[in-house]
């Protein structure tokens, strides 16, 4: 409606973008494509098939968020989402192939062949600052963080709830044009990472966007505006109210962005790591756990962006790798025994890390395996080094200790010992055996467990194999 009275007001189809003040007085801008330069070809055949079928049941249907913002920076789009004034039952009846999903916040996920578009229906946003009495509480909690969001809106509300002006863009594959109604377009050239409204509620509201800030700034190449950046710091405690299992999705998302490293820098820098990721405060001021974390999330980082794939089971070993590895220490300076001891650590570190930032427990086994097998690579005498290279979980855990090679944690002789063990052929490999490490029965004679050093547990403890088998 809007467009059609735009275009009897400008008696012309705009070539330049055309603007209007709207109702609630933000102003829409429609920029035709030979400003913005996206044609229909560039948008997936699902969400190409989602909008034209809704546009043809009668409803506005648009790709929005992310895509959009995407294709303007000349990125490919991780997924599409699609905004329309359909209800979730609206748009389940127009296709056959589709979904509704989310119990608080319902969508409709429309498949066609593997691909899955998301729908949304336009929102409204109740924001405190609207009402402070009853409605504004009933929405949110005592620190503003909104409880609810699920109230269906006319598309300019849908705009104005979304997170960043980058982030609200509309594109209508049809006539290809994109609808702006809050200077997003101009954010995106200017590379500016603009939140909407006022910062400090929206922050409130949701704290996770923060986070957001932070992650699509390091992905987009863009710079937090002043306004937007200047409450992060103080709002930083705001993140504790935030379900873990919420805050583990974004950290996740974060980590594999491709740009981990980059985040994870400025997340520190403004402040934003404490309490988060318990690891890193005490981690990142340690030169060895710093330099270990630095490697593993650089490695990450390049395997994401040659499109290889990663183990967040094996990120989040690396992770945590120096706190299991100070309590290895000082229960083994305790007096227990090397492998009991790990064992112990494991167990203990994981225990608070699910607690604080909820890493689902389906990620504790890799995360053991690479672990426990570590100390095995010391064992290069006998069959042992046969028997680690037939482990299944070899891979990772051989990458994991090379990485602790590169960090100075342990002597890069081992590392290349390895990686030679595994080029040479059968004959090399028995000749490469240290002599001095034939495998030692058990032994009944309890031996004073040594403390580890860097270098980690005694080799020769049969307790390794004990333990792993
Ligand atoms: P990417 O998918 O590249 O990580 P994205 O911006 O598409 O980035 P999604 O999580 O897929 O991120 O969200 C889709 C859209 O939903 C966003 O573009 C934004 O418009 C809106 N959105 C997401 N998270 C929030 C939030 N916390 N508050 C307000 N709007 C949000
Ligand atoms: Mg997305």
């Amino acid at each position: 409606m809007i467009r059609k009275l735009l275009h009897r007001v400008f008696k012309r189809k705009p070539s330049a973008s055309v603007s209007a003040s709207t109702a609630s007085g933000t102003r829409l801008h429609i920029i035709p494509r030979k400003q913005h330069g996206i044609s229909r070809n560039h948008i997936s055949p699902c969400a190409l098939k989602v909008t034209a079928e809704l546009q043809q049941a009668g409803y506005s249907a648009f790709v929005v968020g992310g895509a959009v913002r995407d294709l303007l920076l000349g990125l490919e789009p991780k997924d599409y989402d699609v905004a329309t004034n359909a209800t979730p039952e609206d748009v389940r009846a127009v296709f056959r192939r589709s979904r509704i999903i989310g119990r608080r916040f319902r969508l409709v996920h429309v498949m066609c062949g593997a691909e899955t578009v998301e729908v949304s229906t336009f929102r409204g946003n109740s924001s405190p600052d609207e009402d402070e009495g009853a409605a504004a509480k009933k929405h949110a909690d005592e620190h503003g963080r909104l409880l609810r969001d699920n109230v269906f809106g006319s598309q300019e509300e849908d705009a104005v709830r979304r997170d960043f002006t980058v982030n609200a863009l509309f594109y209508d594959p049809a006539n290809e044009e994109i609808w702006d109604y809050l200077n997003g377009y101009d954010d995106i050239k200017a590379k500016r990472l603009r939140i909407i409204g006022d910062p400090l509620l929206r922050y409130r509201e949701d704290p996770v966007r923060m986070l957001r800030a932070v992650r699509l700034a390091a992905k987009l190449e863009m710079q937090v505006d002043a306004a937007s950046a200047a409450p992060i710091g103080d709002l930083a405690p705001l993140l504790r109210n935030v379900p873990p299992s919420r805050l583990f999705d974004e950290m996740l998302k974060l980590l594999l962005s491709g740009h981990a490293l980059a985040c994870v820098v400025d997340l520190r820098a403004r402040g934003l790591h404490h309490g988060l990721l318990p690891m890193l405060d005490v981690i990142l001021e340690q030169p060895l756990g710093e330099r270990f974390i630095t490697l593993a999330l650089k490695n990450t980082d390049e395997r994401v962006r040659q499109e290889k794939p990663v183990s967040p089971g094996f990120l989040f070993a690396a992770l945590l790798w120096h706190e299991v590895l100070a309590q290895w220490n000082s229960r083994q300076a305790a007096g227990e025994k090397p492998m009991l001891a790990l064992q112990q650590a494991m167990d203990d570190v994981l225990a608070v890390q699910d607690k604080e930032l909820a890493i689902p427990r389906r990620y504790d086994a890799i995360m053991q395996e690479i672990w426990v097998m570590q100390p095995r690579f010391l064992g290069r005498g006998g069959r042992r080094p046969f028997r680690l290279l037939e482990h299944p979980r070899f891979r990772a855990a051989y990458d994991f200790m090379l990485l602790r090679c590169e960090s100075g944690e342990m002597d890069a002789e081992l590392g290349q010992w390895w990686e030679t063990f595994q080029r040479v052929s059968a004959g090399e490999r028995e000749a490469m055996l240290l002599k001095d490490e034939v495998p030692k029965k058990r032994r009944k004679r309890r031996r004073r467990p040594e403390a580890v050093t860097d270098a980690g547990a005694s080799p020769d403890s049969s307790d390794a194999d004990a333990v792993i088998s």
